[in-house]
């Protein structure tokens, strides 16, 4: 398993020093043909399964003036180009076969305004970075539940991040963006500038007609009081468990949030003396004003069937954003990773079909996901705009290329028995290189249409890749 240092240690290859920052564009820039290509290539991609395809050019700029220079060198050349900045991408939608890649990784400034609770910052942070320059102020942001994610990729497919019911689906909370155009202009969009492109920036993922180089963030007080508990029964008393979230979901104050994990028993130790294999694990976590709002907020689930008799549980622990997004990167085991999901408004028949397929798993790692949203109001006019008031995940880790194909039909039939409880993708989400049709899956109609006609509009000579397949 790679660590936190595995991350940073990835991240210092990239990096630029100070000397490096003067130096011109062409030394920023890594064609077919260095030797350094392949490896480079193949580290943008956070997981273990590389795709082959290959970019023309990858192209790792320190500044919006390298950008610029980059789209004005991409026209002049003729080449096609996209952005990423994380690399968090499962099907690494990012990778093409050919143009240029901008790598914006190494531009993550963050900048806190606490008396106006705003913040700035560049695509290249990840979400612990962003929560570590925020607490001094005493300030959150609601960035990725689970592992070192940026900001880049997360918020512009929406972003459904910590305190989900108070603090929303994270895109929301952009007030506005730095955006290099198709034409090479930067310019700063939001609600009262350039509105059309503040609405694409908030929701429309890999498909998006700009490169971003910073965003400008409404960030929020931190709850005085984080507090978990945690629940474990075994997988075949889902209906039990099914039950009781179907009581608690509707009822649940916006200020907890519940998810439900379908999943290996994390307890080996029980497991290898008979215990369950695969578990039933719900974790709730209060965001209380102070310890004792916390625990009264948890205290439903407690009382709840959940409470009842589990094979293992953990009551009241207080805890924190950056302990929650795994900062150590132990939380996401690495290997060959896919994910694939589907929003909707069921709960106890969601939960029944995805523990009859978790019977069914083909890898010893495979997850699934359940994120009760008790809070389906979209607070503005955005890209994103298709959500319900489940969201599902299926998340598979295996090691061995062999195993692809199983787990791709694994991962077909379960999104097949999921079909008729669906109401749509989430884009963040989806393996949207081997289903093309889940970019317009993710949107509804009319935000599809708007998004088709701004990217007419504003890049008319289609210097950035579309959408993968569309
Ligand atoms: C371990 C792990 C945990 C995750 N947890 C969550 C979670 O809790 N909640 C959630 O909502 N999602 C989660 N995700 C999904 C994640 O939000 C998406 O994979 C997201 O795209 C990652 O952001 P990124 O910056 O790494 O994107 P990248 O992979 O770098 O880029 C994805 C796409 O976004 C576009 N893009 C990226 N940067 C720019 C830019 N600066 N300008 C223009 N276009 C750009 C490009 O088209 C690119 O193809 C998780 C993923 C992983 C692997």
């Amino acid at each position: 398993m790679r660590g936190l240092a595995g991350f940073f240690g990835a991240l210092f290859t990239f990096s630029r020093s100070r000397e490096a920052i003067a130096v011109s564009l062409s030394e920023k820039m890594i064609g077919r043909s260095h030797s350094d290509f392949e490896a480079t290539r193949k580290g943008l991609v956070w997981q273990r399964a590389k795709p082959a395809r290959r970019p023309d050019l990858i192209v790792k700029p320190d500044s919006v003036s390298d950008v610029v220079a980059a789209l004005k060198h991409a026209r002049t050349h003729g080449l096609k180009v996209i952005a990423k900045s994380g690399g968090h991408s499962i099907p690494a939608s990012f990778l093409r076969d050919d143009g240029m890649l901008i790598d914006m990784l190494g531009m993550r400034d963050v900048t806190v305004d606490p008396e106006n609770f705003m913040a700035t910052a560049g695509p290249g942070t990840w979400g612990p970075s962003l929560l570590h320059a925020l607490e001094p102020h005493g300030l959150g942001f609601p960035v990725a539940r689970g592992g070192s994610v940026a900001i880049g990729g997360f918020l512009l497919g929406g972003g459904l991040g910590f305190n989900p019911n108070t603090w929303g689906i994270a895109c929301f909370s952009v007030i506005g963006a730095d955006v290099v155009t198709a034409g090479g202009e930067l310019l700063t969009v939001n609600a009262q500038q350039h509105p059309d492109i503040f609405w694409a920036v908030r929701g429309a993922g890999p498909g998006f007609f700009g490169v971003v180089t910073k965003y400008h963030l409404r960030v929020y007080p931190l709850p005085g009081a984080i507090t978990t508990s945690q629940y474990i029964h075994p997988l075949d008393e889902h209906p039990r468990v099914a039950a009781a979230l179907e009581q608690l979901v509707p009822n649940s104050d916006h200020r907890l949030e519940l998810i439900l994990l379908l999943t290996g028993n994390p307890d080996t130790q029980a497991v290898a003396a008979g215990a369950p294999e695969q578990v039933c694990l719900v974790n709730a976590v209060a965001y209380g004003s102070d310890e004792e709002e916390a625990r009264a907020l948890l205290e439903p689930v407690a009382n709840s069937a959940l409470g009842h008799d589990p094979l293992a549980r953990k009551e009241y622990e207080p805890t924190n954003l950056k302990i929650l997004t795994g900062e150590t990167g132990e939380s996401f085991p690495h290997g060959r990773m896919a994910t694939e999901g589907v929003w909707s408004n069921s709960i106890a028949p969601i939960i029944a079909t995805l523990s009859e397929r978790m019977r069914q798993a083909v890898t010893p790692v495979t997850t699934v996901s359940i994120r009760f949203m008790g809070n389906t109001r979209l607070p503005g006019k955005a890209a994103f705009s298709l959500i319900g008031s489940t969201n599902i995940l299926s998340v598979l880790t295996w090691q061995d290329a062999t195993d692809d194909d199983k787990v791709a039909g694994w991962l077909r039939d379960t999104m097949s028995a999921l079909e008729p409880f669906s109401l749509g993708h989430y884009i963040n989400n989806e393996d949207v290189v081997s289903y093309p049709e889940r970019n317009q899956g993710s949107f509804t109609p009319d935000s599809w249409t708007r998004l088709r006609a701004l990217r007419k509009q504003y890049d008319p000579d289609n210097l950035f890749h579309d959408y993968f397949g569309v």
